[in-house]
């Protein structure tokens, strides 16, 4: 209960109160002056952190582009699915989704490498047992997330709005329907062709930025599931074609399908010979090529021509920016500030341990947001940077080094030192089930102990030749 005692100043003639107040009345007080923001973007970043700052007590506008995904042509569209792990789900445990969105969710114990003669093998992503990723619906996750952010009171969404800049001076955000709104809150979860940093780009001094894209692009193609809705290659794994310049992956689905995303040059380098987008311009090319790389999963991708022409090309980048903020009005999160490309499945992952790191700042710091908003891009912007470089890395890796005999039996030995030191990890579970070390750590230890692996590995046959004991009294030197 909070008790006041009014005191009176002669001096000044001014009457104040000292209010002795219990915990909870002061968390009020705080909430109170920093009550109304506005969220761009009800993506998946936009959408948990609105269910973050409504569980502040904080009212949110949510402004999203596109129509409502849970209703109408949109609900019915492609699935599209991802890799959740351990620092998403960690965000999602601090607000009650963990368990309902895993329930949703087919977990993958490792890599399958698909080699061009059609034989495969399991490469475990750990030694230890429950470390696993998860495939996960995007557009399930997403409507899961509204859908709860709903729920709280004062959580209004307004789809169909394409924020298209936001004015600093004025604080006033304009939209493509020709609405204005004043808000001197806004959180830009507006993804990686954010207009929000546009807007910070024209007006904020000193601002950078930068996307770099990748010379390759990507197209989603399906797997139907078996006629009885089985699965007709392994469910629990993450398929991988491996060739070098490019490659295919496979996620599986609930309902037995599995979307295979095809990661390929945009265009032909004159003179070379690997295949490109642009090469394959009629089915007979798109066959040939398919039949020739990736003869296994030809024959279960029936729709692969349909698909392939009415699936849009996507380019892949990586967005460099800074600052992430402006005056304390707003703050750039997720694929806005720092998109990256999809290598190590973590895009999304790295947007949910941003809005959970900021609710860790709100609480520290209470109404301060420029401190807050700075503190923030202290904390995030050197391991966002991280997991953008080591997800760029892990391209190369994917497609070149996975079908790599000394890659495989360094992946073979990382699997045996998590079965038999407990602290171990490999730089692949560090960034994937370490929710508890920053990117920037996985990143420096993890190359660190790649480097030694490889060098270790390079001369021998197979990893039952070496010496256990040495292999990791040298890894825990670099510690
Ligand atoms: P988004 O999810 O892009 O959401 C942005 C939202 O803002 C959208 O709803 C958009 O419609 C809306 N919007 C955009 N502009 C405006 C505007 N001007 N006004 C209003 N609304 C606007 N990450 C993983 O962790 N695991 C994976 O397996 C994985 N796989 C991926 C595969 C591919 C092929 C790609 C391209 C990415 C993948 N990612 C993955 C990365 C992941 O998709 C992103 O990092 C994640 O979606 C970022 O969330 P976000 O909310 O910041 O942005």
């Amino acid at each position: 209960m909070a008790v006041a005692k009014c005191k009176i100043d002669h001096r000044h003639r001014n009457i104040y109160y000292v209010i002795y107040v219990p915990i909870w009345v002061k968390i009020y007080v705080v909430k109170n002056s920093m009550s109304k923001v506005t969220i761009i973007g009800a993506g998946l970043a936009g959408s948990l952190l609105a269910i973050y700052l409504a569980k502040r007590g904080f009212a949110v506008d949510l402004f999203e582009a596109r129509e409502d995904m849970r209703v109408g042509d949109a609900a019915r569209g492609r699935s599209i699915n991802m890799a959740l792990s351990d620092r998403g789900i960690a965000a999602l445990r601090e607000v009650g989704m963990d368990e309902y969105i895993l329930d949703a969710a087919i977990p993958m114990l490792g890599r399958m490498i698909h080699t061009p003669t059609g034989e495969t093998k399991l490469l475990p992503y750990s030694g230890r047992k429950g470390e696993y990723i998860n495939s996960i619906s995007r557009a399930g996750l997403n409507a899961a997330l509204m859908t709860e952010a709903e729920k709280h009171r004062g959580v209004s969404f307004h789809f169909k709005e394409q924020c298209t800049g936001y004015d600093l001076v004025s604080s006033e955000l304009s939209f493509a329907s020709g609405k204005a709104i004043k808000s001197d809150l806004v959180f830009a979860a507006d993804g990686a062709g954010s207009a929000l940093r546009q807007a910070l780009d024209k007006t904020v001094e000193g601002f950078e930025s930068r996307s770099d894209f990748l010379e390759h692009g990507y197209k989603e193609l399906v797997i139907p599931p078996g006629q009885d809705g089985s699965f007709l290659i392994e469910k629990n794994a993450l398929h991988i074609w491996p060739r070098h310049k490019f490659m295919m992956i496979a996620l599986p689905n609930l309902d037995g399908s599995f979307t295979c995303t095809l990661f390929l040059a945009l265009k032909a380098i004159e003179g070379g010979s690997e295949p490109s987008f642009d090469q394959l311009t009629d089915e007979a090319k798109l066959y040939e090529f398919f039949e020739r790389e990736f003869a296994d999963a030809l024959p279960l991708m029936p729709t692969l021509a349909k698909d392939f022409y009415a699936n849009p090309t996507g380019m892949l980048g990586t967005v460099h920016c800074s600052p992430w903020h402006s005056d304390g009005r707003v703050l750039l999160l997720g694929d806005a500030a720092h998109a990256m490309v999809p290598f190590y499945g973590q895009g999304m992952n790295c947007a949910f341990e941003d809005v959970h790191a900021l609710d860790s700042l709100i609480e520290k710091y209470g109404a301060d947001r420029s401190v807050i908003f700075s503190e923030f891009e202290k904390e995030r912007l050197p391991n966002a940077a991280a997991i953008q470089s080591m997800a760029i890395e892990n391209f190369y890796e994917m497609r070149d080094k996975v079908a790599d005999p000394v890659f495989q039996r360094k992946r073979e030995l990382e699997t045996r030192l998590e079965q038999v030191y407990d602290d171990y990890f490999s730089k692949y579970s560090m960034v994937t089930f370490r929710e508890d070390l920053a990117y920037s750590e996985a990143k420096r230890l993890g190359n660190a102990q790649d480097e030694l692996l490889m060098k270790i590995c390079g001369p021998i046959e197979n990893i039952a030749e070496l010496d256990i004991e040495d292999v990791i009294s040298k890894v825990r030197k670099l510690q």
